[in-house]
C-alpha cells in the first residue's frame, strides 16, 4: 500500500519535505530547511529519517529555501536521482542555493575561526558548492499541465499554485489495479496578489495533502494594505525618518517593487529613494523581469501602460545596490530611504545592518510584510519586544513596527476552504504547513464543508485510498 509520511512542515511552517512509498519507488515531495536560528546551528541539527541514497527521485514544488534548502545535503549524503521542477523554479534554484551555500559556508569558516581560538573541535562542513551544483544538475525541468511518466508507475503534473514565480501545485496519479491520485498543494497563492496568477484547481484527488499557514484568518485586502503602506510613508516623511522593509527575495520583494511603482505614478513617492539592498533580490528580480509574460496579465498591462517593460522601469525611483559598499552609502541617508533587503525574517542578511543602525531611533518605520515564524528576530518585533538582541550586541525598539498581513503569499482561510471545496472527487485532505493553531482551524472549517480531514504529525505514514480514477479532465480556477 502506497503512503505519505511528513517528514517536516507537520504542526509547523518551515522544513517541507513529505515521503512518497509506493510498492515500486521512494519520492520525497520538498526537501527542505527549517528555519530561525544562525544557518551553521541550524544546518548541525537537520537529520534525514531516511537514507538519502534509497530515495528515487524529488519533486519539487517551488525554489523558496523551506522547501528546497536541503537538497544540497540530499545530494552530499547518498541522493542522485532526479529533481523534478518547473524550469523557471529550476532557474530560481540556482539563486536560492548558491546564496544559501555561500553565506552556509561563510559563516561556518566564522565559527571555526572562533573554535580554532577557543580550542575546540572544528565543524566540518555538512555539503559544500559542488554538491549545489549536481543539484542542478539532476534538476528535470517539466512543462506546466503536461502528464509526465516518471518513477515507478507514476505520473506527474504541474498545475500553476500562483505563490511564486515557478510556484507549483503537484499532482500524482498511480498507475496499476486500485490507481490513486494525490494532490500536494505546495504553497498556495493568494487570489488578489499582484504579478501572481490565481492558484489552478486539480479535476481530482483522492488524498490532498494541503498547506494552512494562514488556515484561522483571512488577509486584509490588496486595497486596504495599499492604502496602509500609503499612510505609513506619508508618517514616515512627516516624522523624517527612513523606512525598512526587510523583504524575501523572491516574490515579496517584486510585488513591493509593483506596489511602490504604482504608488510612484500616482505622485505619492516622488521625493523618496527605493533601495533595493540585496545581490540576491536583485538577480531574482531580474528573472521576473525575464518569465513576465509568465505573471498575471492585467499587471502587464498595467506596466506597459506607462512605457515599462521591467519592474525597475516601472519604478524610476529605484537604485539597486549590489555591493557592500552602496549599501553602506544608504547609512548616510538621515531621511527619504525606503530600504527593501533580506532576509524577510531578519534571520541575517543586510538588514540586520539596517536595524543597527536604525531600530532605536523613534523616527524610522520598520515594515513586516510577510510571515514571521516562531524563534526569529522578525517575530520578535511584530511581538512587540522592547529590546532585542542582534549582531551580538541589545538594542531598543523605538522604531515603528508595523505589520502589512494584506501582501501575504499565501492564500487565506477563506481562499484556502474555497480552493479545497473545489477540487472533485471528494478528497480527503491532509493538512501540513501551518501552526497548529491555524491547522486546527482550517480543520474545522473543511470538516464543517462535509471533508474528511486530518493533521499530519511528523513522521506518521498515511495511507493513499484508491478511489476516483483519473479524469484526465483539465485543470480550473475557482471562481469568486
Ligand atoms: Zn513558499
Ligand atoms: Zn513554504
Amino acid at each position: 500500500m502506497a503512503t505519505i509520511t511528513s517528514l517536516g512542515a507537520a504542526r509547523e511552517v518551515t522544513g517541507s519535505c513529505h515521503l512518497l512509498e509506493t510498492g515500486s519507488a521512494r519520492l520525497l515531495l520538498d526537501c527542505g530547511m527549517h528555519q530561525g536560528g544562525d544557518s551553521v546551528s541550524r544546518l548541525q541539527k537537520e537529520r534525514f529519517d531516511f537514507r538519502p541514497r534509497d530515495i528515487d527521485a524529488v519533486v519539487l514544488s517551488h525554489a523558496h529555501l523551506d522547501h528546497c534548502g536541503l537538497l544540497p545535503l540530499l545530494v552530499a549524503e547518498g541522493f542522485h536521482g532526479p529533481i523534478y521542477c518547473t524550469e523557471a523554479t529550476r532557474n530560481l534554484l540556482a539563486i536560492m542555493l548558491e546564496d544559501a551555500a555561500s553565506l552556509y559556508l561563510r559563516d561556518l569558516e566564522a565559527a571555526n575561526t572562533r573554535r580554532r581560538r577557543a580550542g575546540s573541535r572544528l565543524i566540518k562542513p555538512r555539503y559544500g558548492m559542488d554538491d549545489v551544483l549536481s543539484v542542478l544538475k539532476y534538476c528535470q525541468p517539466v512543462p506546466w499541465h503536461q502528464a509526465v511518466a516518471i518513477e515507478g508507475d507514476l505520473t506527474l503534473r504541474f498545475l500553476d499554485a500562483g505563490h511564486i514565480l515557478g510556484s507549483a501545485i503537484v499532482t500524482l496519479n498511480s498507475g496499476g489495479a486500485r490507481p490513486w491520485r494525490l494532490v500536494f498543494s505546495g504553497d498556495l497563492g493568494a487570489s488578489d496578489r499582484v504579478l501572481m496568477r490565481e492558484p489552478e484547481v486539480p479535476d481530482a484527488a483522492d488524498l490532498v495533502l494541503m498547506e494552512g499557514t494562514y488556515g484561522n484568518r483571512d488577509h486584509r485586502s490588496q486595497d486596504a494594505t495599499v492604502a496602509e503602506l500609503e499612510d505609513i510613508i506619508r508618517q514616515a516623511s512627516r516624522d523624517g525618518g527612513n523606512i525598512l522593509m526587510p523583504a524575501f527575495a523572491v516574490g515579496r520583494t517584486q510585488e513591493l517593487l509593483f506596489h511602490l511603482g504604482c504608488l510612484y505614478h500616482r505622485g505619492l513617492l516622488q521625493n523618496w529613494h527605493v533601495f533595493l539592498d540585496s545581490p540576491m533580490a536583485i538577480e531574482v528580480t531580474r528573472l521576473y523581469d525575464q518569465w513576465l509574460d509568465a505573471l498575471d496579465h492585467d499587471d502587464q498591462r498595467v506596466m506597459r501602460h506607462f512605457g515599462a517593460h521591467t519592474l525597475s522601469q516601472f519604478l524610476p525611483v529605484l537604485s539597486p545596490t549590489p555591493t557592500v559598499e552602496d549599501s553602506m552609502q544608504i547609512n548616510r541617508m538621515e531621511r527619504g530611504a525606503i530600504i527593501i533587503a533580506g532576509s524577510g525574517m531578519c534571520t541575517g542578511g543586510r538588514i540586520r545592518h539596517h536595524l543597527k543602525h536604525r531600530l532605536w531611533q523613534a523616527r524610522n518605520h520598520i515594515i513586516f510584510a510577510g510571515f514571521q515564524a516562531r524563534g526569529t528576530l522578525g517575530r520578535q518585533l511584530v511581538d512587540g519586544a522592547k529590546q532585542v538582541r542582534m549582531l551580538g550586541q541589545r538594542y531598543a525598539v523605538h522604531a515603528q513596527i508595523h505589520t502589512l498581513g494584506g501582501f501575504s503569499a499565501h492564500a487565506g482561510r477563506s481562499e484556502l476552504l474555497r480552493w479545497a471545496g473545489a477540487i472533485g472527487g471528494q478528497p480527503a485532505l491532509r493538512l501540513v504547513h501551518g501552526e497548529a493553531e491555524a491547522l486546527e482551524s482550517l480543520a474545522e472549517g473543511l470538516t464543517a464543508q462535509g471533508h474528511e480531514v486530518s493533521i499530519a504529525a511528523p513522521g506518521e505514514p498515511w495511507p493513499l485510498n484508491s478511489t476516483a480514477p483519473d479524469s484526465g479532465a483539465p485543470p480550473h480556477s475557482y471562481q469568486q
